[in-house]
């Protein structure tokens, strides 16, 4: 029999005992009330109808086409005399990382700060040429919603504890990391469900052991972790410590899990689910948890589009440009906007699911150094760093050998003696001391056929 409504039930649900609201004429309290309203409109429009959800988009775009219309001059022109009514993307250009680096250096925040805080922002992501762009409190509150809303859509277990790994090398420590407890990982949720406790470590370059020490005193639970850490922590390919110390789901972030790595996991019987962000719109799309490495878009953030035109061969796929339209980017507009990546996108999913699906993703290598006693490290560096001490157009780094590291700056003639020695010692400090670190002012990188333009790689094989 085909049922006619969705099934809102809580009996599985685990409420704390004094969930609800105890004042008059309440049910449940506002600040849980507003998050989980906002977590059942994700999901409405998510895993809702087709036509319905493409129509809500279709007028996002619309809106947003309007203010950045009224409010520049840059998109103004972008937009032309076309009408916005009948607008479609296809009518707009491509935006690229430098329309967007001239766009915000212009024009900055297209949102009055009397209207909704904006904050600035920069891209730590792989490429070579780095952006910063404004976003606003809606895209920060966003970003936590759609992560616990994922939750909701799989059933997944809420009373596991959540175990998330966040590049940083702000705070220096000992270990070469700081961990930070939560009694819940839920946001405002916490007061009305019995969830799982929640720990974020930021992470340096950690000491391995006294790392492992911190992960044993509580079971991992999900475990949000960048690739590359893991491979670095378990280079002997070996990771049974986190099936025995509690892991349930492995939730790749930032980078891709290549198929070994995968593979590794669920030979440990520990189910893998990517997410597919960004720094500049946040999630794009989540791995759907029936037919792995395919990625259902996030629709209620985002419009996929990929450009064939202009498209790289890997092994027996073809695959397109990603172009990014993030429905909320009122501060920085980012439409059409090519994010770096080549994928295949395909109208629906395998698992029944009616809406946009990405796969082959391509373009989110592990940044792995290798050391010369054998092991490998995570790189992290971010664009914020190196323009906090030179502004550059662009920029690449290289391990040539086991203990050398080029760097390139690109779009200036000349690097005076205090640049030069910040950039060693900031080198230094990521990779290791005894790397030689040889910088050069460059007017235009290289870069070949290197379509990612990835702004680390190492060339040791
Ligand atoms: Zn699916």
């Amino acid at each position: 029999m085909k049922k006619n409504a969705p099934r809102l039930d809580f009996s599985e649900a685990p409420l704390k005992n004094r969930a609800f609201s105890e004042k008059p004429m309440s049910f449940i309290d506002e600040e849980p009330k507003t998050f989980l309203s906002a977590i059942i409109d994700m999901i409405a429009i998510e895993t809702g109808n087709r036509i319905a959800r493409e129509h809500w988009q279709h007028k996002q775009l619309q809106n947003l086409l309007e203010h950045a219309g009224r409010r520049s001059a840059f998109w103004r022109e972008r937009i032309g005399a076309k009408k916005i009514k009948g607008i479609s993307l296809s009518d707009l250009p491509i935006l690229t990382r430098s329309d967007v680096v001239k766009q915000v250096e212009i024009e900055g925040s297209l949102l009055p700060s009397d209207t909704i805080a904006t904050s600035k922002h920069a891209t730590s992501g792989s490429s070579g040429t780095p952006v910063q762009f404004f976003v606003s409190e809606m895209n920060q509150r966003y970003n936590p919603l759609r992560s616990v809303a994922q939750y909701f859509m799989e059933g997944r277990d809420l009373t596991l504890n959540s175990t998330t790994f966040k590049p940083s090398f702000r705070k220096r420590t000992e270990g070469g990391f700081v961990v930070e407890r939560t009694t819940g990982w839920l946001g405002p949720l916490n007061s009305l469900l019995k969830g799982g406790t929640g720990k974020r470590i930021s992470y340096g370059r950690p000491n391995r052991d006294l790392l492992f020490k911190e992960l044993m005193k509580d079971p991992i639970g999900y475990l949000v972790i960048q690739p590359s850490l893991i491979e670095s922590l378990f280079h002997n390919g070996n990771i049974s410590f986190l099936r025995e110390n509690g892991t349930e789901m492995f939730i790749p972030t930032g980078e891709e899990a290549d198929r070994d790595l995968r593979d590794k996991f669920l030979a440990a019987r520990i189910p893998v689910r990517a997410n597919y962000s960004s720094e500049e719109v946040g999630c794009i799309a989540v791995e759907c948890k029936d037919c792995p490495e395919n990625f259902h878009v996030a629709q209620s953030n985002v419009i996929v589009e990929v450009d064939n035109r202009d498209c790289v061969v890997v092994g027996s796929n073809t695959l397109g440009r990603v172009l990014v339209t993030h429905l909320h980017s009122y501060a920085t507009p980012f439409v059409r906007y090519d994010i770096g990546d080549f994928a295949i996108l395909s109208t629906g999913c395998g698992c029944g699911h009616d809406g946009p699906v990405l796969s082959n993703i391509y373009g989110r290598k592990k940044r792995l150094i290798k050391h010369s006693d054998g092991n490998v490290s995570r790189f992290g560096l971010t664009a914020r760093h190196i323009l906090q001490i030179v502004k550059c157009d662009e920029y690449r780094i290289r391990q040539t050998t086991l203990d050398t590291i080029e760097v390139e700056i690109g779009g200036i003639d000349q690097l005076n003696a205090d640049e030069i020695a910040a950039l060693k010692s900031l080198l230094k400090e990521r990779a290791g001391d005894e790397f030689q670190i040889h910088i050069n002012a460059v007017r235009n990188i290289n870069w070949g056929n290197n379509a990612k333009r990835l702004a680390f790689h190492s060339e040791v094989s």
